[in-house]
Parts: C-alpha cells; structure tokens; sequence
C-alpha cells in the first residue's frame, strides 16, 4: 500500500468532489428544501471530524459521505437518511450531542442517530455477548428500519475499506458481516449488497480460497461470455420483433456462494462455473408486467426447451421480502442449462435494493410492504417475550432467516409466509397466539390432520380449536418457527406457576393447622427435605399431590419455626411417594370402573403401586377408593372377601394395554362437527388418536379415525358418545387397518 501523502488543498478539493458525487447519486432529493438539509448535515459533519483521520491516512469526512452515497445509490433511501448517514459517527466520535442533533435537525433524526450510536458497540465482547448484542440491535429495527439500513451501508463501506485495518481486527470485522449483517441485508432484500458483504468477507477470512476461485473465473471469463452471447442472439431477434424494449444481462454466480458450494458441499469448480444464469428485464408499465413477462416467458421457451421442474412464479406470489421475479430453467443446443430470470424493471429494481425501492413504487406493492411489517412485528414479538438464553435466539431466528418459505392461506384466502418445514401448529401460532394455544388440529385442504403436520406451499389451512386445550410440552418437538416457540415455552412456564400457587396455598393452609409460621426459613426447611430445588418445585409437587403433607412426619415445631429430626431422616414410607413423582408425568391418571372415568383415589401403603403396575381399586369403608396392586400381599384376602367393593383400575398410559381400532362415521357436514367429535375423542374420553382423516362431499362427511382403546367396553362408550353428536348419522367400527 502506498503511503498517504497529506496535501489540504488537494484534500479540501477531494471532499468536495465527493460531496457533490453524493448530491447526484441523491437524485430523490430533488427539493431545495432537501438539499439544503443535506447541505447542512454535510457541514456540522465536515466541521465535527474536521481534526480525524481514517486508518489509511485520509480524511475522516469521505467515511460519512461513502456511507450517505451507499444509502441514496445502492439502498436508494430518503433525504432522512442521507442526512443520518452523514452524522452516524458524530454523537460517538466528537463533541456532537444528540440534544444538538435534535435541535439542529429534529426528532427523527434525533431518534435514527441514537439508534445508530446505541448499535455502534455491537459485537465488541465474546460469542455470546455478540448474541445479546444483536438482539439490542434488531430491537431498534422496531423503532425505525433506517436504522439497521444505514448500520448495513456504513458496515458495506468499513468492509470496502478494511484494507488497512489490521489482521486480527479485519478477521473480527469480516466474521462479523458473514454471522449477522449479509443474513440481515438478505433478509430486507438487499441481494447486491449481500453478495457484496459475503464476497468482501471471504477475501479476508479465507485469503488464498478467494484468489483462487476469483482466478479461475477470470481465466474462464471469455468461454462464458462466448457462450451467452450465443445463446441470446435468437431471444434478442424475437423480443425485437414483439417490440419490446429490454435489458440482457449474462449473471456469473458471487464468489462466496462458488466458494461454499466448492468447501462446504465438495463439489467441483467445473460443475459450478458452468451453471448458467441470464436475466432479461423488460420496460412495462405495472399493469401489463405480468402478461408480457410470460409473453417473455414462451419466446424464451420458444427456442429452448424449459424444465417443467425449475419454474418459478415470483410474480402471481412474490416472495416474503417481497421479491418478483419469473424463473425458469431451459437447455441450450449444446446441452447446458441455463436459467432465465424474467421481470419488469421495476422488480428488478426491487430486487437490487429490496426494502427501500419500494418506497418508490409504493401505490403498487402494499402487499410487500405489509409483510416487511409483519416480518418486523414478529421478530419485535420474539425479542420482547424472549427471557432465554440469546444464543438460542439466534440460533432459531438465523434458521428463519435462511430457511425457504412456503405460503399457506387461510380459509378466506388471504396469504401468510412462513418458513419451510412449518406445522399446522406453526400456522396456528402464526393467525394469533391464542389461536394456537387452543388448536387441537387442522384441515388441511378440508382434511383433518394433526397438529404436527407438515405444511406444503399453497396448503388452505384451517384450525380447529377447543376451550379446553392448552399448550403441551411435546408441541415444542415440532414447531420450527421461533415465534410459536417462545409462545408455548411461555404458556407452559405461566402453567406451572399457576399450579405452584395453588400449591403454595395447601401449604399455608397445612401450616396454619400444624401452627407453623409461613417462613422462608421453613419453606427452606422442606426444600431440602424433600431434596427439591426451589420454593416453585416444592409448590408443584404439592399442588400436583406428588408431596403428600398428611404424611409430614419426624420433625419438631419450636416457635412457629419447623425442623426435621435428623435423626429420623424421611421415614420409609416417604420413599413410594418419591418414587411415584419420578414416574412420567403422563402416566399418572387411573382410569377407574367400567366408564374409565377419572376419580379420586389414594395410593395404598401396602404395596406401593406405580404407573405401569397392574392395579385394582378399592372401596374403603370412608367410601374412598385405594388403588392397590394385583400382587399386593393383601389382594388375595381382599379379593376373595370382599369382591363387592373391588373395582377395576388402569393407567392411562399403559399403551400396551391399548388396541388400535377403526371408526367410521358419516353425518351432515356442519361448522364445529369435526372439532365437536375429536373432542369427544381426545378430551372427553382420553383417548389417544392414531390418524383421522376427514371428507366431504356435497354437505355429506365421511370421517375415518383410529384410536386406541383398552377394550370393546371403552370403545363402546366411545362410539356411544359420538352417535349422540348433533349431525353424526352412523358410527361404526371399521374392520380395515389401513388408514383412509
Ligand atoms: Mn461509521
């Protein structure tokens, strides 16, 4: 690197040559009200670093007017921004303060500038304070996005320039742009500039890959070149032809992505380099962009035959950052396929500056605009609700990010995003929280399926609901958007704290007949007697009866204040209770008597039973029931001699105990009777469904269901139940095994 030679008058000269560059590329700030702002902005900047330098030597004012030119070029932002842009590094960097940006240029440029000096220390710790960091940092996306689009732009600049950083600090800087800020451009359709981010990133995180690859594409330059040329001579005669006024571009793949798939996927520069891309962007005006891009469409297809596999209709459904485009992949005579990407030029202009140039479009692409919003309100939902570890966030917000969508519409047709391998449950989580935590299922395309199924693009989904449901520990096994995630982690941990409190006041009330003071030193005292973690655990387990506090035994009460006797360390009897709150927490429900139905009951002392257990119930003479088991020493005697008060008893969860059978029914199609009859199922009787699939024709449903049932008795019970639903014409069991 040549040194930097300082010369003010040639310096004064250069600033103002980049100055006025910056006006030009600002061509949508025409008003002289504009320039003047700009004009402005540009002076209290000049003046403010007027004693900084950069690294290389040069003066510190061309950074802020690289970066303002970046915004009004590349992003093609608003006077606004120009202005923040040119004072991003003021309030951190020199006696500037933000009351003086507030009073000198107004409220939002106030808020914009301290968003960017709030964000300006991102990354500065370790890996999981970076995490923690750019969560504070997107939480400022919700404030304005010109925030995070300037903070892109000044970040694009810093990597064009990192030449004269040094190493240590060039690999900080480029890792950073590779972990957030190309996902982040990606993300707000900013695709040049995350090509750009990506390619400068890996000139310095992997020097001599990037030579080699950047190498290899010049050498192969010319045969590419050759190639494309020859193959649009016959598009360009014919599109003349259909007067049509158009752009071709040939389009070679970024260095980074060459570079992944060489290093990350192994497959061969040859196969890579040869992979080609042309793009044709035609003149129109809006209403007639569709029809003449598939006008386009089949002259292309007219010379070369497509592969009906590779064709991509970005128009009728843009994508969620509100990319339009019409792809398709044809063959060229010499046998290499080509991709042809098909727009208007105003997608295209939307594609290269994403977010921003639909400011200037903005009477025609609400539609992308409203899901930018969207996309901002669930990650503000995501980051306000989140109280996890932050890496995990990030984990599960990168995976959104880069995953593909899928659309999926509504009942009534309107449209949502979201990311591929989304569940009905995801969908549900999607429409509104509590519409998830109350959905029991989903018809998809007017068939039920559960709550884990896995949508496709273009799936018409509805949900099913019930009041009675609540969000289950095992839905997070299959919902992958971040969003529905944190609601269900949420709903689950307010359960539990529900259920503590009721826990905590059995315990008063235990404490208040044993005349023992509602202390943290006693609460303590039980804690670690009964070997538990926290004051919510001890409330839990009382709450859910897993603690019984009848059986408190060997301690002292001195003073209000509670103590166990050492010596008397949990009594022998303690240890089944112990052993019954290790079992899993499904297994724990008796069903009880012919009807299966749920009672109360008392474990009996005697033989200890668990889940799993084969058990009997029996009546005492309190008219309480006692679960005992088969092979309890007493069974016999009590068997044998009192057999009237024998009732039967089982686990729910005893899945081997359970048979799967069939149900078919018919009825009279009506809104509610698919979610009234799984009900009855799943609520109701506790029964577990294996598959269910639903059809109607013409006001007329026909219904297949397998369950598992412990015998005839319950599945009689069960087919009773449903019969007696409004609208269902026939039950039946179904001999067939196979699923509908
Ligand atoms: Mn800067």
């Amino acid at each position: 690197m040549e040194p930097y030679v300082i010369d003010p008058e040639v310096e004064k000269k250069e600033i103002l040559r980049r100055y006025s560059g910056l006006l030009r590329a600002a061509h949508r700030s025409k008003s002289t009200q504009d320039k003047r702002r700009i004009r402005k902005a540009f002076d209290v900047s000049l003046e403010a670093h007027k004693d900084m330098r950069r690294k290389s030597g040069e003066p510190y004012i061309y950074h802020p007017i690289a970066v303002a030119r970046i915004c009004a070029e590349e992003i093609g932002l608003d006077t606004t921004s120009i202005v923040c842009a040119l004072l991003h590094d003021t309030v951190e960097d020199t006696y500037i303060t933000l009351e003086d940006i507030g009073n000198l240029f107004g409220s939002k440029e106030r808020m914009i500038i301290d968003g960017l000096t709030k964000i300006s220390g991102v990354f500065d710790q370790s890996s999981s304070n970076q995490a923690e960091n750019f969560r504070k940092m997107l939480l400022t996306l919700s404030d304005d996005v010109r925030v995070i689009l300037i903070k892109i732009a000044d970040r694009l600049h810093n990597m064009r320039t990192l030449d004269h950083m040094k190493r240590e600090k060039q690999l900080k800087i480029a890792s950073e742009t590779l972990f957030m800020y190309a996902p982040l451009a990606h993300r707000l359709g900013l695709y040049n500039i995350k090509t750009e981010l990506e390619d400068l990133a890996l000139k310095y995180t992997e020097p001599e890959q990037y030579q080699e690859i950047t190498d290899r594409l010049e050498k192969t330059k010319a045969v590419r070149t050759r190639f494309i040329n020859k193959f649009i001579v016959p598009l360009q005669k014919a599109l003349e032809g259909e007067q049509f006024k158009f752009e071709i571009k040939g389009r070679t793949k970024s260095i980074y992505s060459i570079w992944n798939k060489m290093y990350k996927k192994k497959v061969r520069f040859e196969d890579i380099y040869d992979v080609f891309a042309i793009r044709i962007i035609i003149e129109t005006p809006v209403e007639k962009e569709k029809a003449d891009a598939w006008k386009v469409y089949s002259i292309v297809t007219d010379f070369y035959q497509p592969n009906p596999d590779r064709l991509r209709d970005w128009i009728s459904i843009p994508k969620g950052t509100g990319y339009e485009s019409l792809h398709t992949t044809v063959m060229s005579p010499t046998g290499k396929w080509v991709e042809v990407q098909i727009r208007s030029k105003r997608m295209d202009d939307i594609a290269e500056k994403g977010f921003a140039a639909h400011w200037k479009y903005k009477s025609t692409n609400e539609a992308a605009e409203n899901n930018l919003d969207e996309w901002l309100a669930q990650i503000r939902d995501v980051l306000e609700s989140n109280d996890d570890d932050a890496l995990s966030f990030i984990d599960d917000f990168k995976l959104n990010l880069f995953s593909e969508e899928i659309y999926i519409f509504t009942p009534n047709g309107d449209l949502k995003t979201l990311p591929k391998g989304s569940t009905a449950l995801d969908f549900a989580f999607r429409i509104h929280s509590q519409v998830g935590s109350q959905c029991i299922g989903a018809k998809v395309n007017h068939r039920l399926v559960p709550l884990s199924y896995e949508l496709k693009s273009g799936d018409q989904v509805e949900i099913i609901l019930s009041k009675k449901q609540t969000p289950k520990t095992d839905w997070l096994n299959f919902v992958v958007t971040a969003s529905a995630k944190q609601k269900i982690k949420q709903a689950l941990k307010e359960e539990r704290r529900q259920i503590a409190s009721e826990g905590k006041d059995i315990l008063r009330r235990k404490f208040n007949s044993l005349n023992v003071s509602f202390l943290s030193v006693n609460i303590t005292e039980l804690e670690r007697h009964f070997n538990l973690d926290s004051a919510t655990e001890l409330y839990y387990q009382i709450a859910k009866g897993r603690i019984d506090l009848k059986k408190l035994k060997g301690f002292s009460v001195e003073n209000g204040r509670i103590s166990f006797d050492k010596a008397v360390v949990p009594v022998k009897e303690e240890a089944p209770i112990k052993q019954i709150s290790t079992a899993p927490g499904k297994s724990e429900t008796l069903l009880i008597g012919d009807e299966n139905q749920k009672m109360d009951f008392t474990l009996a002392r005697c033989c200890n039973p668990i889940p799993g257990d084969d058990v009997f119930g029996f009546v005492t003479v309190n008219g309480e029931i006692k679960i005992h088991r088969i092979n309890c020493p007493n069974a016999t005697q009590l068997l044998s001699n009192y057999a009237y008060r024998v009732i039967k008893a089982r686990w729910a969860g005893k899945e081997m105990l359970q048979f799967e059978v069939g149900v078919h029914f018919t009825g009279i199609d009506d809104v509610g009777l698919v979610h009234k009859i799984t009900n009855i199922i799943s609520a109701d009787m506790n029964v577990n469904m294996k598959a269910i699939s639903f059809e109607s024709n013409d006001g007329i449903f026909e219904g297949q269901v397998r369950v598992l049932v412990l015998d005839t008795a319950h599945l009689n019970t069960l087919m009773d139940k449903l019969r007696n639903v409004n609208g269902v014409l026939t039950v039946e069991r179904s001999e067939s095994t196979e699923n509908s």
